[in-house]
């Protein structure tokens, strides 16, 4: 069996083991959020571009067999809008690295999993995360241009019902926008046992807003919540993006009973970053702000074996930067915004 395989390791310049691919499966959504597209959506890409589920999981075998990669999240776009993603996420559930069945997760804006969140599940998905950016109907519909506020939060309670565990809740904070419901959030990850992880605005919207004063810093949003909720610091986050805190009240074994940060602009995790993507036309990419793709899905329809397609990956690791720049007067921003990309 493949997954008894002893596989080689995936070692990038500067040390870092790559462990984990997030897969884009599709660039389109039925959200608009202000922070990652514009209100007209993008230009979408032909469907004779976008990766089918055959060569998705060919690709994806090839860095789980092949390289030991541990984990697997479907992103996008909107993952859920993919036709038939019960039967792509069964695909890849079956995948195994040398060390057992690989970590297959999804991160979604939670509008649909009230009808799909047991399919899934019962496919062989293991966790979500769900976007969630306030908790307020006005303001949720300004954000992200859709009335969906109410499928959310029950798409939330789908997921908990249908099993996942632990679920956790992604909110970009953007100051002048929802920084006056960061410790609203936090309480609703108390009251709900859902792990709430707050995220920098990042230079990756598709209308080009952000600038450095829109982004709320880790440092601020911890203040805010430990003076209502005191928190404490949990230890190393390792290669988890995320900074971790528990409440000095609460379990932190429970996913309420601590937060996330995900601090990428003021306090960037490059150095322990172990991550990879390919976006849903199958180019592969070394950072979230990389500005050079490797096309990977022409090769695979070129027909091109295993050997060669992995002499492509092995060459476009040796590429990863350190790390992002966005703090230095030289960053560049990709050319692709977030939900291109692949989030
Ligand atoms: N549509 C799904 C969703 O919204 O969860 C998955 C794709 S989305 C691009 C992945 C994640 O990126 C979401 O948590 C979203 O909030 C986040 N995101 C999008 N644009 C962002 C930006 N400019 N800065 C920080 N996070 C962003
Ligand atoms: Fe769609 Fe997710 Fe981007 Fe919102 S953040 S527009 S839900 S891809």
């Amino acid at each position: 069996m493949a997954g008894d395989r002893a596989h080689q390791d995936l070692i990038d310049p500067f040390g870092r083991h790559i462990k984990d691919l997030r897969i884009s499966i599709t660039d389109r959504c039925n959200f608009r959020c202000t922070y990652c597209m514009p209100e007209d959506g993008l230009e979408w890409l032909d469907r004779s571009q976008v990766m089918s589920f055959e060569e998705m999981e060919h690709l994806a075998r090839i860095f789980v067999e092949r390289y030991g990669v541990q984990g697997i999240r479907l992103t996008g776009g909107e993952p859920t809008v993919r036709a038939h993603l019960p039967a792509l996420v069964r695909k890849l559930a079956k995948l195994e690295h040398s060390g057992g069945p690989i970590d297959l997760s999804m991160t979604t804006n939670g509008a649909t999993l009230r009808s799909m969140a047991p399919r899934l599940r019962k496919a062989g998905l293991k966790r979500v995360n769900i976007s969630l950016d306030t908790l307020d109907r006005e303001k949720f519909h300004r954000m992200t241009r859709r009335d969906e506020l109410d499928n959310v939060l029950d798409g939330i309670a789908a997921a908990q019902e249908a099993g996942f565990r632990p679920v956790k809740i992604n909110a970009v904070i953007e100051r002048g926008v929802n920084d006056d419901e960061i410790v609203d959030l936090a309480e609703f990850g108390r009251e709900r046992n859902v792990e709430v992880r707050f995220i920098e605005f990042m230079p990756l919207d598709a209308d080009g807003h952000w600038v450095n004063d829109t982004v709320v810093g880790q440092d601020e949003m911890v203040e805010m919540i430990n003076a209502v909720y005191p928190i404490e610091v949990m230890p190393a986050r390792g290669a988890a993006p995320a900074d971790r805190f528990r409440y000095l009240d609460r379990d932190p074994s429970e996913p309420g009973g601590k937060i996330g940060i995900i601090p990428t602009v003021t306090k960037p995790f490059c150095g322990d970053c172990d991550r990879v993507r390919l976006t849903s036309d199958g180019d592969f990419r070394t950072c979230l702000f990389a500005t050079k793709e490797f096309d990977l899905l022409t090769a695979l329809r070129a027909g091109e074996t295993d050997d060669q397609i992995a002499a492509r990956i092995e060459a476009a690791v040796a590429t990863k930067w350190a790390g992002h720049k966005i703090n230095q007067v030289s960053f560049t921003r990709p050319t692709k915004s977030m939900s291109q990309i692949g989030g």
